[in-house]
This record gives C-alpha cells, sequence and structure tokens, in this order.
C-alpha cells in the first residue's frame, strides 16, 4: 500500500495576496510604498535571487550584535574572542553559496568584523546594562482601527528605548535618517506600545558605517507622536486598499539601479 501522502498544493496568487492582506511588517509596507511591481515579484510570486555581498555583511554583523545583547541580557557578557567566533560563524552561514570574486569574501568579512569591533570598543552598549528584550517577535492587532495585524521584530530594547541596527557605506544625516525609516521606526514604537502598555522612552537609529576608518552613528528620536501614527495608519490603510485592487504597477525611478527584478520589470506589461 502507497502510504505516501499526496504533494502539497502551491497556494494561488489570489491565496497569497489574501494572506498579505491579513498581516503587514514595516518591511513589506516600505516595499509596496516603494515599488508595487518589486514588491509582487518578492511577496506573491516570491521570485529567488542571490543575496548580495553587502547583505551578507549586514546579516553577520547583525548576527553577532543579537549575541552580544543576548548575552548581555542573561548578565554574561561575551568576551571580543567570543564576539569574533560568533562573527564567525554568521559569516560561514551561506546556505546559497554567494558568488563572491576573487579576494572580495577575505575584504568583505574584514569590513564586517571592523565594524562590530568599533560599535563594541565604542560602549555604544555598556556591558552591565541589562536590555529590556533582543531580537523579540511581536505583533499588534489593529483590527479596531479597520487595519491588518502588524508584526515585526525588535533589535534590541533598552531602558525602554528602542533600537534599530542598521550598516551602510556613507554618513547618514539625522533628519534624512529619522524621516527615511519613519516607517520602521514608527511601527517598532506601535508595537512596543501594543506589547507593554508603556510608551517607548525613545527610538535610536545605530548606523554602523562601512568607511575606511568605520564609525558608528547614533540617531536619537523622540517617542512618536500622535501624527505619525496617523501617517503609518493612512500608509497601512493605502497598502491593504493596493493589494484588494491587485494594484502592482511599476514605479521606475533611481531605486532601479540596485533592483534585482529590473529585467523581470523590463519584460513586465
Ligand atoms: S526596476 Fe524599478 S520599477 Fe521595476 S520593479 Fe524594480 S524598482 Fe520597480
Amino acid at each position: 500500500m502507497n502510504t505516501q501522502a499526496p504533494p502539497k498544493e502551491e497556494p494561488s496568487e489570489k491565496d497569497i495576496i489574501a494572506s498579505l492582506q491579513e498581516q503587514v511588517s514595516a518591511s513589506r509596507l516600505n516595499l509596496f510604498l516603494q515599488c508595487r511591481l518589486k514588491f509582487f515579484f518578492r511577496y506573491v510570486l516570491k521570485i529567488k535571487k542571490p543575496k548580495t555581498a553587502s547583505l551578507h555583511v549586514g546579516n553577520a554583523v547583525h548576527a553577532v550584535l543579537k549575541s552580544w545583547n543576548k548575552a548581555r541580557w542573561v548578565q554574561k557578557p561575551l568576551t571580543l574572542i567570543q564576539a569574533h567566533e560568533a562573527y564567525a560563524k554568521a559569516w560561514s552561514d551561506d546556505p546559497d553559496g554567494i558568488p563572491w570574486k576573487p579576494d572580495e569574501e577575505a575584504e568583505e568579512k574584514t569590513t564586517g568584523w571592523r565594524l562590530v569591533n568599533t560599535y563594541l570598543r565604542e560602549s555604544h552598549l555598556p556591558a552591565d546594562v541589562k536590555p529590556d528584550a533582543v531580537e523579540v517577535p511581536v505583533e499588534a492587532n489593529l483590527i479596531n482601527h479597520g487595519l491588518p495585524r502588524l508584526i515585526g521584530i525588535l533589535d534590541l530594547v533598552q531602558q525602554r528605548k528602542v533600537i534599530d541596527y542598521k550598516t551602510c557605506a556613507s554618513n547618514p544625516n539625522s533628519e534624512k535618517a529619522a524621516h527615511s525609516h519613519e516607517i520602521q521606526t514608527s511601527s517598532y514604537s506601535l508595537l512596543y506600545r501594543h506589547n507593554t502598555g508603556q510608551q517607548e522612552s525613545g527610538v535610536e537609529l545605530h548606523h554602523l558605517v562601512k568607511l575606511k576608518n568605520p564609525k558608528v552613528v547614533i540617531t536619537p528620536m523622540p517617542p512618536m507622536m500622535p501624527r505619525q501614527q496617523l501617517r503609518l495608519f493612512k500608509q497601512i490603510e493605502a497598502y491593504t486598499e493596493g493589494l484588494q485592487r491587485q494594484d502592482f504597477i511599476p514605479s521606475p525611478g533611481m531605486q532601479c539601479a540596485s533592483c534585482e527584478f529590473f529585467n523581470e520589470c523590463r519584460r513586465w506589461h
């Protein structure tokens, strides 16, 4: 007797869109508002693209900072050697195999570690202050506002301050950084409030900048203001309405230069 289960049916485009309408994250919302066709390629058609070198560096840096913060949370701070080991382990986690050019991998790996080393040496996170939360997945049910569930992962919360890490190639301007990351920072503030019943003491973006001499730029922001929450709600509303209409038109612009779906987009009609 054949006891093998029948192959699982792939969800249809309609099912995928319906599930995207039920919950939203800051990154999905950002992408939808940046270019709806790119969103369609990534989240509806789920076209896989190779990881870029810069994303791999960012992920490895993020992973070691997560280990560093988790160790502070259990009050067993990592030594620099342990942090380096955690970085090497995160770096080797490359299941898809990035097609590195000669010498590129060694250079990028060194760049990533120098960023981490700079951040830890400058004590932006005092080893003796216990974080409130590290890499915690959270959600907020916004049904009372006629909106889908909001989900996200908070990198770090310390002394009621929500902290998010970024790696970038040039010095960020604080006003522009606060503006361009507003969907994310407002989402995190909202998630924090829903899950703690308290208002955050502020939000900070910690940019680790990949310069010849790596540097850390911290952008502090006050707690989310009511008008920022309203903007976020209107943006989520535009997302759900757009999905409802299956509005996936392209938005050509500066961002196309680094879009991984450029070829697919040129063929779209
Ligand atoms: S190439 Fe530009 S317009 Fe096309 S999907 Fe990418 S970001 Fe959108």
